[in-house]
């Protein structure tokens, strides 16, 4: 109601009979209570629970109930979910301080809330992430038209204190339509997972969320986890293949190679699984493992056999960043009694030219106490093989690309002559990787290659289908 000065005020109204007992009442007391101030408190207690103080958009408990299946049906079923995340905001939130990025924040939040319609949704999910909810949105078209008509507010120069800034975002989208039971909480994840798919095509772009993005993302994490007992519990083990003197025909080494037979997904090949131990510190963990089994089996098979036959094994460049990974080596070498100038480590070329200096100092130690060492994939990378030829290396591989090219191609069988030729100048001796068929190998020969490795020659096995 109006107060006489004209104010709005809310009152709560409540009746008392006078006579409780008797059948008609005789009189009822109505009292009023001025409830303005309770009601303004409890308006701006739910304001709070349900918006962003520094933008003053909805927040996640908003958006989460609003992706939920109940208030999706209710608008129509059909929703488009764009999960932002505004590119590089940590570099003008350390550089230029808090305060102009909570600006910036502020910014780009009143942008979004004018760019979409009135029945669509804004909410700041925390830091610098937003999420844009739109009804109605049925295709992927439909939701591409969207992200083009927000884009300029995202991208769009922008003055905060006098400065100019470049902002972008990074957008995941999911589209959910009527029958889809997923959760808010759900949409949001998988929106999420769809941005940062997004963020690794650079800056400013956009991904759809599809269900092998979560598959390969719950098995990447699966995978993260259980890499970590995987050594401990035998599931990691080596399977060794030949590598073959071209003149001789003899066995004179096996790469040992890794496998990992997963409970869950089977076996597991070791580009997917190194990568994983590269970016978490498992590296190592697996490395030490892996070079322990490895030395004893071929100290084993060495006894059946009554061979001399060298181990040869990968290292990663994740590894160069240890500092006791020239003691551990040692170490291991020791407890298995593995004679030093009987292994040999490969390397990329890569590995070795991400610090040279650092590499160099490595290699120099791993020599010292008798360890050969290899280039791998020899030909993939950029290096001139006079940086490489400045490290101390024995021998060098070169990669399957380049095999697989004799016989048919004629630059493939220049460059391998090349190759060839400039490593046996400076002693180096040279494997062929990935050798396939006959022709390939009879090919190498004339190009006197010293050694060949390859399916033809013997697939990776197992240890004991070697005893
Ligand atoms: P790599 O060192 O170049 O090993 C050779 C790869 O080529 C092996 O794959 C081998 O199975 C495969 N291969 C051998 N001959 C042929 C052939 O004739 N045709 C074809 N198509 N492939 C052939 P794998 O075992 O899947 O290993 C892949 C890579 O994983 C290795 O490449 C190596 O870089 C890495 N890796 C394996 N074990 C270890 C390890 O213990 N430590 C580290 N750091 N990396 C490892
Ligand atoms: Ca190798
Ligand atoms: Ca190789």
């Amino acid at each position: 109601m109006n107060r006489p000065d004209g104010r709005r005020i809310w009152l709560s109204l409540s009746c008392h009979p006078l006579n409780p007992d008797g059948d008609q009442p005789q009189a009822v007391v109505i009292s009023f209570t001025d409830i303005t101030q309770r009601r303004a408190v409890d308006t701006r207690l739910e304001h709070e629970a349900t918006h962003d103080a520094l933008t003053g958009l909805a927040n996640r408990t908003v958006a989460i109930n609003r992706l939920g299946p109940p208030a999706r049906n209710h608008r129509c079923g059909h929703t488009a979910v764009l999960f932002i995340d505004l590119d590089n905001f940590k570099v003008i939130n350390d550089s230029l301080g808090h305060s102009i990025g909570d600006r910036v924040l502020q910014v780009i939040g009143s942008r979004l809330s004018h760019g979409i319609s009135p029945d669509d949704l804004v909410a700041r999910l925390g830091g610098d992430e937003f999420v844009v909810i739109a009804a109605g949105v049925t295709s992927p078209d439909e939701a591409l038209e969207l992200v083009s008509h927000l884009r300029p507010e995202l991208a769009g120069p922008l003055t905060v204190a006098g400065r100019r800034l470049h902002i972008d975002a990074s957008i995941g989208i999911v589209i959910a339509g009527p029958g889809d039971d997923r959760t808010g909480e759900d949409l949001l994840r998988d929106a999420d997972l769809a941005m940062y798919q997004a963020k690794t095509q650079g800056r400013g772009q956009h991904a759809f969320f599809d269900v092998e993005l979560r598959e390969r993302t719950q098995r990447r994490l699966q995978l993260e986890q259980d890499l970590r007992d995987a050594p401990g519990n035998g599931q990691l083990w080596l399977a060794y293949q030949p590598i073959v003197d071209l003149r001789t025909g003899h066995t004179t080494a096996f790469e040992g190679l890794l496998r990992w037979t997963h409970p869950h997904y089977g076996t597991i090949a070791p580009l997917e699984f190194i990568e994983l131990a590269e970016e978490s510190d498992l590296i190592n963990l697996v490395s030490d493992h892996m070079l322990r089994t490895a030395t004893e089996e071929t100290v084993e098979l060495r006894a059946r056999r009554n061979a001399n036959v060298s181990l040869t094994v990968n290292l990663s460049a994740r590894q160069f960043d240890d500092p006791h990974l020239v003691p551990n080596i040692r170490r291991t070498l020791d407890t298995t009694r593995f004679p030093p100038n009987a292994l040999c480590m490969e390397l990329t070329e890569s590995a070795l030219l991400r610090d040279p200096t650092v590499a160099a100092r490595t290699l120099a130690e791993l020599r010292d106490f008798g360890v050969h060492l290899a280039i791998d994939d020899f030909g993939t990378g950029y290096s001139s093989l006079a940086q490489l030829l400045k490290l101390p290396v024995d021998t060098l591989k070169i990669d399957k690309s380049f095999t697989t090219g004799l016989g048919t191609s004629k630059d493939a069988q220049a460059i391998i002559t090349s190759i060839i030729a400039m490593a046996h100048a400076v002693d180096l001796t040279v494997v062929a990787e990935g050798v396939e068929h006959p022709l390939q190998l009879d090919i190498l020969r004339q190009l006197d290659c010293d050694l060949a490795q390859g399916y033809h020659l013997g697939r990776p096995t197992a240890a004991h289908n070697l005893w």
